[in-house]
């Protein structure tokens, strides 16, 4: 990695992990812990803790762990370095490079992301006052795109040309290819990939561009929308056009619009909704859903559902129920764009994400309008198709409150329903394991566990109370030894194996509320007691005067260090006495 490592402590220290992760979830005081729902797997009840004093975090359900930088990374799909930058960008630090080692992925990203952000600025100073973008403003303005509009969204105009932009650019021809502006022809000549289009501009969640959405003008030859190919910038099934805008937006009303188009997403907003995000050009997938979790819980599709089938249903079940997203449906006009609602009845526009249903009543409503119900014979069929669609379904409660409604549609009697959806075929199972929270894994909670707490929470609290040889558990021991030095949490954590740093994270946001005097006895007495047991093993085996006299001593303090009653000095003693013990033997 390229940054300078000074810079990294800089920005670590700088960084109130509480305000990052609040960001993404509520946090909750408990205790000297804030803890929240886990934005890493589907929980309930919280499980996610964090140590803001030591700013770091860790998962009781999933055993995700770390720091501010940690975070980032996982929730921002960022790299090391890029998780620094992020962070940096917040706390207001300038980063410096180190010149050699940079790592050669992030460099090739740069200058990909570099190449799409002239191309953008390019195409879009083209819409605003060249004159071969005329018709393409007209069109715009008949569409309800004013100038503002324009540039809030950085809309752009590819002229009519064979290589207009790749001439602009300069750039090698890798750039141009890996970026997908362009592409290297027969006669070995760049050509740009797209022309005589409308363009807007696809960025990530940070905001940096990563594609085109290029929509022909209206009378000319050409398919309607084209596309930025797949790119080492661009993953169609992860971006999600608008969320760079829509974010906060998304955050602040709890909900998300899914559309398919550009202007969709910017009709939205243009009726104050500002929420609404756009797959680009493909169906919704569960990397969409994954992105969506992390801002909100409610997700109101507005396109066709009932175009989207059957197996999509399925996955929107399996998805609101791992990801914890109520779907819902907006209630739109047949066969209308919220573009064009947007222009025409911007009213109707927003009762339609207001009256949105949720996704199962959509699917079961659209069966019984279907279905005749002036018949027994009708009534039965329309039944039977409404069951089929709430078979789909993994919640025996959701499902039967919908054989209810069926039910009095279709004047049949409930339990005859339940009977058939039992006979019927199975839904399909639930949760991908994948997405199921591991179990918690607390360990017995033990006087060296309590003696750890305290070690890593109130080391004051503990002071010479504790010694590595009190230590019977090897793990343990491992994580006393790493913290005895003293220092930041992440020194103390570099110093460690795997395992230990793994129960140190766990048990910095844990709480320490031990007695320290209390668990320094009991931890006293029975490393004694472990002695007494080796030197009468010992003793046994050939008889020694000063070892009889050592054993006797120890039978005496070890009742003078009873957890209940135990006298300092003693213990202190005892403590001294195991530790030259400890060395003498190695
Ligand atoms: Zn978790």
């Amino acid at each position: 990695m390229g940054i300078v490592d000074e810079d990294v402590v800089r920005v670590r220290d700088a960084t109130d992990l509480v305000a990052v992760v609040s960001q993404h979830l509520q946090l909750k005081r408990v205790g000297q812990r804030w803890v929240g729902l886990c934005p890493f797997h589907a929980e309930k009840s919280p499980s996610f803790s964090i140590n803001a004093e030591q700013g770091l975090y860790y998962c009781f359900g999933c055993q995700a762990k770390g720091d501010a930088i940690t975070f980032v990374r996982e929730i921002e799909h960022l790299d090391f370095p890029g998780a620094v930058e992020w962070l940096a960008n917040k706390a207001g630090i300038t980063l410096r490079y180190t010149d050699t080692g940079e790592n050669e992925g992030r460099k090739r990203r740069k200058r990909l992301v570099e190449a799409m952000s002239r191309a953008v600025d390019w195409y879009h100073e083209r819409l605003l006052s060249s004159p071969d973008a005329k018709e393409a403003r007209g069109y715009l303005r008949t569409r309800g795109f004013d100038g503002d509009k324009v540039r809030e969204f950085k809309l752009g105009w590819a002229p009519d040309d064979w290589d207009a932009l790749a001439r602009f650019l300069k750039v090698p021809d890798d750039v141009l290819t890996d970026t997908g502006l362009g592409f290297v022809n027969r006669r070995n000549r760049q050509q740009d990939a797209f022309r005589g289009r409308v363009l807007f501009p696809i960025f990530d969640v940070q905001g940096e561009p990563v594609a085109f959405g290029g929509r022909i003008l209206p009378g000319h030859e050409g398919p309607k929308y084209k596309n930025s190919s797949e790119s080492p910038l661009y993953a169609k099934s992860k971006v999600l056009y608008g969320l760079n805008w829509m974010k906060a937006g998304i955050v602040e009303a709890d909900e998300a619009i899914v559309c398919e188009g550009y202007t969709d997403v910017i009709g939205f907003a243009d009726v104050g909704l500002r929420r609404a995000v756009a797959t680009c050009g493909t169906a919704l997938t569960e990397e969409h859903f994954r992105t969506l979790k992390r801002y909100t819980h409610r997700v109101v599709l507005a396109f066709d559902a009932d175009a989207a089938g059957q197996a999509a249903a399925e996955r929107f079940y399996e998805w609101e129920k791992a990801y914890e997203i109520d779907v819902a449906v907006a209630d739109l006009p047949p066969g209308v764009d919220p573009a064009d609602l947007a222009r025409t009845d911007p009213e109707r526009l927003v009762s339609a994400i207001a009256g949105a249903t949720p996704f199962l009543g959509f699917r079961v409503g659209r069966a019984l309008a279907a279905g005749a119900v002036d018949t027994p014979e009708g009534r039965a069929r329309t039944a039977e198709a409404a069951l089929a669609v709430i078979a789909e379904h993994p919640s025996d409660l959701v499902r039967d409150q919908y054989i209810m409604e069926v039910a009095d549609r279709c004047r049949l009697d409930p339990d005859r329903l339940r009977a058939q959806l039992a006979r019927g075929p199975a839904p399909r199972s639930e949760i991908p394991p994948s997405a199921r929270p591991a179990p918690a894994g607390l360990p017995r909670d033990n006087a060296e566990l309590d003696a750890l707490r305290l070690a890593v929470l109130r080391p004051e609290a503990v002071g010479d109370l504790l010694d590595e040889v009190l230590f019977e558990d090897e793990l343990h021991a491992a994580v006393f030894r790493a913290l005895a030095p003293g220092g930041t949490m992440h020194e103390v954590l570099d110093r460690c194996d795997p395992r230990a740093a793994e129960l140190l994270q766990r048990l910095v946001v844990e709480e320490a509320g031990a007695d320290p005097e209390n668990v320094a006895s009991v931890l006293t007495a029975a490393a004694a007691g472990r002695a007494l047991r080796r030197l009468d093993a010992a003793n046994r085996r050939s008889f020694d005067v000063e070892r009889s006299r050592q054993i006797a001593w120890l039978k005496l303090a070890i009742e003078q260090v009873d957890p209940d009653d135990a006298d300092p000095e003693v213990r202190a003693q005892l403590l001294a006495w195991l530790s030259e013990q400890a060395e003498e033997t190695g």
